[in-house]
């Protein structure tokens, strides 16, 4: 069958002019939408739209002369030019530059392309040579007329996206390039002597000379990218500390810390109801948090540790200081469950304390029916509700606060940046909540440092004691039978199992067919009593609820999910963790998932079963990803090697919604130019604000358009 046909070119004529202003998507052609997706809006974009590799089109060389691997492009005259059918359809020909001849092949072509190719005719193809046995081959060339004129620039290739072909693309970046107005935005004298300067680093880097090393371009070392992932950095480093200067400027509610500890305060009488002491990190961040809340700046605070490091009784020892402060909490989680097992552990912890003090705790979410919600919102809003946890719900326009003072958001790299704004809109008068964010996928230093300097961040750095360390096992798929004997080993004990099923298609009806087939052949292989239960996002939250319940209370022994399970779940007697094809997961998924076990004084265990692809083999990062989860429990090392497995704009891509990643430069070997922009920002905002500002605009600009919207 012939590809698609891509969109005709006239499509785009269009697009050349700007693009009005308005909600994303109305009123758009499909080229308008498709460059919207990758964020190229303004004139300005496109010229910040640099080119992933290039190509080089403006030598002919002989087909003598190339070496296997080469990218070549040779000009002759076709030889021959069949379609055969064994092994599969494709149209073969073969080229003669009078040097020698190379096949070309072709499994996928137009009518067209079989004219263009016809014996005799002289013709100009561009693909990567492969010298084998039978002789010099092409995979899928470009072709064209030969005789063409040869640019005297590489060829850009820039990165797209459906419906957006890559001539249209280019065409679009090359007139946006040139509208673009490129003045300077750093200041000479504090800028970069010597550098590129803007407009002939972007020319160069979009048409560069030939002459120059392709290698240095695409792995951006040459120095004209220097000059980009200066301005980069510089724009980066701006935004962050403009962040943080208007939040200084913003107001909180000052909670009072009381200098000695009073015996009658919630706090107070929280830390005496808790069946365990802190520990020595939950005492000194708690300490941390005090301090913050005492301040009259919105307190901006990332609580990260590991899976289980109790990150729960921290918030909720912040929430007591806020009680007892006379003002309300909010919590809030990413999933009902998840918001619901907080639910269930403060309400038992709190409520009996708040209720001696004619307060509660409220549940909010998007799922209550009417009338309970209502009654919770009149609570919420008369202040009885000292304490509202839920999901997003929580910050849903129509909840009104009588004077919330704090927000604490579990797991907040399921949070998007508009709910984190919207949180914003929950200001008394003036005053702004307090925001204290927790996360379990810890960002290795130097990363926090530079990407969140809007950010203060506190660690739990110590697992609470009597945890026995998770043994964790790499175990071949087809040795499934080991693992089914170690579920009944585990479940003799009186213990519980995980079992985790992959996401496997895009539709959630096929997985949660998969999962109900692996429950139903989990329950007939492990036979009566043990009860096998399912979890699939699928299913309806009450339904999710009572079975969340029964594996609580153990009336199911094997619970079988797909990832929802991921975060926060909390079963202490659960005991082994199997993971199936664990190698379709990241790493931080599997850590995550791995510390829903391990959190009572049972020794547990991690089983990943994992199976080769159709290549017989487990791909290379996978590998990497297994072999760092069965040599390593910290998540701090998890992190770590997640970062190098996936380089910092993936491993900040999953972890923050919204955050300004960077496109060029590189955290982990910019660090010169780093050092350079963190020293110059705040000079640059004092010195120059407007400069400063249009620097940000024009790098962040469109982005930020985006986070408002
Ligand atoms: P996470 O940081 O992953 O959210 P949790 O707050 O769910 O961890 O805590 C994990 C488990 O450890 C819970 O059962 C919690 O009650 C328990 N826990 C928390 N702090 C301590 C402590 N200081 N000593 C003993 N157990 C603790
Ligand atoms: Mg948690």
């Amino acid at each position: 069958m012939p590809p698609k046909k891509a969109p005709s070119p006239a499509a785009s004529a269009s697009a050349a002019a700007p693009v009005p202003a308005g909600p994303p998507g109305s009123g758009l052609s499909q080229v308008q939408r498709a460059l919207r997706k990758l964020g190229l809006v303004r004139d300005i974009d496109f010229a910040l739209y640099l080119p992933m590799r290039y190509e080089d089109e403006t030598r002919i060389v002989r087909l003598a002369d190339t070496r296997d691997g080469d990218m070549a492009q040779v000009e002759g005259v076709i030889t021959e030019c069949e379609v055969v059918y064994r092994p599969r359809r494709q149209l073969l020909a073969t080229i003669d530059d009078g040097s020698d001849t190379c096949q070309l092949r072709f499994f996928n072509f137009y009518p067209s392309q079989q004219k263009q190719l016809a014996v005799g005719a002289r013709v100009r193809v561009r693909g990567e040579v492969r010298g084998g046995f039978v002789g010099r081959q092409m995979m899928h060339p470009s072709v064209k007329a030969a005789g063409t004129a040869l640019p005297n620039a590489l060829t850009p290739v820039y990165s797209t996206v459906a419906g957006l072909a890559q001539p249209v693309l280019r065409r679009e970046v090359r007139s946006g390039l040139a509208r673009a107005v490129l003045d300077e935005t750093i200041p000479v004298q504090i800028g970069l002597r010597g550098a590129w300067d803007l407009r002939s680093a972007l020319s160069f880097l979009h048409y560069p000379t030939p002459d120059v090393s392709i290698a240095a371009l695409e792995d951006h070392s040459h120095p004209a990218w220097q000059r980009i992932k200066a301005e980069e950095l510089l724009a980066q480093q701006l935004s962050q500390l403009q962040a943080r200067l208007e939040r200084a400027a913003q107001r909180a509610p000052v909670l009072p810390a009381p200098a000695e500890p009073v015996a009658t305060s919630l706090h107070a009488q929280l830390l005496a109801v808790l069946p365990f002491g802190l520990t020595g990190a939950q005492q000194r961040v708690g300490e941390e948090i005090t301090a913050d809340l005492h301040r009259q700046i919105p307190m901006h605070r990332l609580l990260q540790g590991d899976v289980g490091s109790g990150k729960t009784v921290v918030a909720a020892l912040a929430a007591a200081r806020c009680i007892d402060a006379g003002f309300q909490c909010a919590l809030m989680a990413p999933t009902e469950i998840l918001a619901a097992q907080h639910f269930g552990k403060l309400v038992g912890w709190l409520d009996p304390l708040l209720a001696a003090r004619g307060l509660r705790v409220a549940w909010l979410t998007g799922s209550q029916k009417k009338k309970e919600r209502d009654e919770m919102s009149a609570a919420v809003e008369s202040g009885q509700a000292a304490l509202v946890i839920g999901t997003h719900a929580v910050i849903s326009e129509k909840v009104r606060f009588k004077n919330l003072a704090l927000a604490i958001i579990d797991e907040q790299h399921r949070f998007g940046v508009a709910q984190r704004l919207a949180l914003r809109g929950k200001a008394v008068g003036h005053l702004e909540p307090h925001l204290l964010m927790m996360s379990a996928t810890p960002i290795p230093r130097t990363l926090a440092m530079s990407y969140y300097a809007d950010l203060d961040v506190s660690t739990l750095d110590e697992l609470p004691p009597g945890r026995t360390p998770i043994v964790t096992k790499l175990v071949a798929d087809h040795r499934r039978d080991e693992v089914i004997d170690r579920i009944h080993a585990q479940i003799a004990q009186g213990r519980q199992v995980y079992w985790v099923c992959p996401l496997i298609e895009e539709s959630e009806a096929v997985d949660l067919r998969n999962a109900t087939e692996t429950r139903d052949e989990l329950a007939d292989t492990l036979g009566e009593p043990i009860q096998v239960g399912l979890l699939h996002s699928r299913m309806p939250t009450a339904e999710k609820q009572a079975v969340m319940a029964a594996f609580t209370a153990n009336e199911i022994q094997v619970l079988v999910s797909t990832t929802v399970i991921e975060v926060g779940v909390d079963v202490p007697n659960a005991s082994l963790m199997v993971i199936e094809h664990a190698e379709r997961f990241g790493l931080s998924q599997l850590h995550q998932l791995r510390g829903r076990v391990g959190r009572g004084a049972a020794a547990s265990a991690c089983v990943l079963l994992y199976a080769p692809g159709d290549s017989g083999r487990v791909g290379e990062a996978a590998r990497a990803r297994l072999k760092a989860m069965a040599e390593t429990g910290d998540g701090f090392e998890i992190a770590r090697r997640d970062l190098e497995i996936r380089g910092p704009g993936e491993f900040l891509g999953a972890r923050q919604s919204g955050a300004p990643l960077l496109r060029f430069a590189d955290l982990t070997t910019d660090t010169l130019l780093l050092d350079w922009a963190r020293e110059l920002a705040p000079v640059m905002l004092r010195k120059h604000p407007d400069l400063a500002q249009r620097h940000i605009d024009r790098w962040l600009g469109t982005k930020a358009e985006y986070l408002k919207a």
